[in-house]
């Protein structure tokens, strides 16, 4: 049976077309799924009974399971999701301000890319996730908490390795007759892959995208994030430029700010160096301990590297870890049992 929550509206109405059911019923379930987040063909009240028993009969309508909760101090929950085959996922609720409700999603079991800071890149790749899947994370936590401010794929798992499902997932999240989330409320963050950067660009759509840059040295970059042996500084630099002069957006460079490593003065030059002539703002990001590896920088070099970036006329601030004790910070989601 296939998964009703993985398609679009488009798919829907051609398979009811098919049915011979009329369009308008393809529109009413997908607004039951995607708007009022029902899960269930007997609670679509205003479907008559028979055609709630064909679509039971030829849908299913399965999310996934919650199988464990962690709650932080700081208001943060961690969702540990078990998918179908077994495999296991987390994604994050936080309250980033006052008025802010953010959600971070996954989008692979694992990543393959490997950058040496990351817990989720020590897990390897198991495999994509399904539009249902990244779907239903959003879902599942938007029951809970409604109200929902802010989406980000930053969980596990590279967004532009598994580039259909996440634009078709992003699609339904930001149409009308779905959960007609704000365009502009949805992040994709990715660790710099050109060709994506540059397909996205194509996109035409107003949905933000944030690049782990984290150096703007070739070789240490190559060192952290083995991906850039393949994308180097420059070819990323050239897909930037490209995506900001097609879609007139800004990008956001995510920079973790790691003691001794990438935190120098020359780091700081490279990277004033790389923004120049990007429409970029730079996230300084505190790093989330993951291994023994590396250490956090100190504040006041945090605080030196915003400085030097203003100095420079570059917008630069410093995003405040959330969930760091309960390991649902940034790079930490590893989906552990005994989490
Ligand atoms: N694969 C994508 C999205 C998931 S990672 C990417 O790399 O962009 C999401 C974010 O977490 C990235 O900005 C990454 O740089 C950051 N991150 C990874 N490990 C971290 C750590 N230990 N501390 C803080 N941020 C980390
Ligand atoms: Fe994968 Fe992103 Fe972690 Fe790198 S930082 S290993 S790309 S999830």
């Amino acid at each position: 049976m296939t998964n009703i929550i993985d398609k679009s509206l488009d798919e829907l109405q051609g398979e009811f077309k098919t049915l011979k059911l009329p369009a308008f019923r393809a529109k009413q379930v997908y607004r039951w799924i995607h708007h009022k987040l029902s899960f269930d063909f007997d609670e679509m009240t205003d479907l008559p009974k028979p055609l709630r028993d064909t679509l039971k009969a030829k849908y299913s309508l399965e999310t996934l399971l919650i199988k464990h909760k962690t709650i932080g101090n700081d208001g943060t929950i961690k969702y540990l999701f078990e998918l179908k085959d077994g495999g296991l996922i987390e994604s994050v609720f936080m309250k980033t301000r006052e008025e802010r409700k953010t959600i971070c999603l996954s989008t692979q079991v694992g990543c393959p890319l490997g950058c040496v800071f990351c817990a989720t890149g020590k897990l390897g790749l198991k495999r994509n996730l399904t539009a249902a899947e990244i779907l239903s994370q959003a879902y599942l936590i938007a029951r809970e908490y409604p109200d929902i401010s802010n989406l980000v794929f930053m969980g596990m798992g590279e967004p532009f390795l598994n580039y259909d499902n996440v634009i078709k997932a992003t699609n339904i999240l930001i149409s009308d007759a779905g959960a007609n989330f704000g365009q502009r409320r949805v992040t994709i963050s990715t660790s710099g892959l050109a060709d994506k950067i540059k397909e996205f660009a194509e996109e035409n759509s107003q949905v933000r995208l944030a690049v782990s840059l984290n150096s703007a040295d070739d070789t240490l970059r190559s060192k952290l994030m083995p991906i850039n042996k393949k994308f180097p500084l420059p070819v990323l630099r050239d897909a930037l430029r490209y995506y900001s002069s097609t879609t007139n957006r800004m990008v956001t460079l995510e920079y973790i700010m790691l003691d001794g490593v990438n935190d120098g003065e020359a780091d700081l030059k490279k990277l004033i160096n790389f923004c120049r002539g990007l429409d970029a703002k730079v996230n300084l990001i505190q790093f989330n301990r993951t291994c023994k590896d590396f250490r956090p920088s100190k504040p006041a070099r945090i605080d030196h590297f915003v400085e030097g970036l203003l100095g420079a006329q570059i917008n630069a601030v410093v995003r405040r870890s959330r969930g760091e004790a309960i390991g649902a910070a940034c790079g930490q989601l590893a989906a552990k049992t005994s989490a």
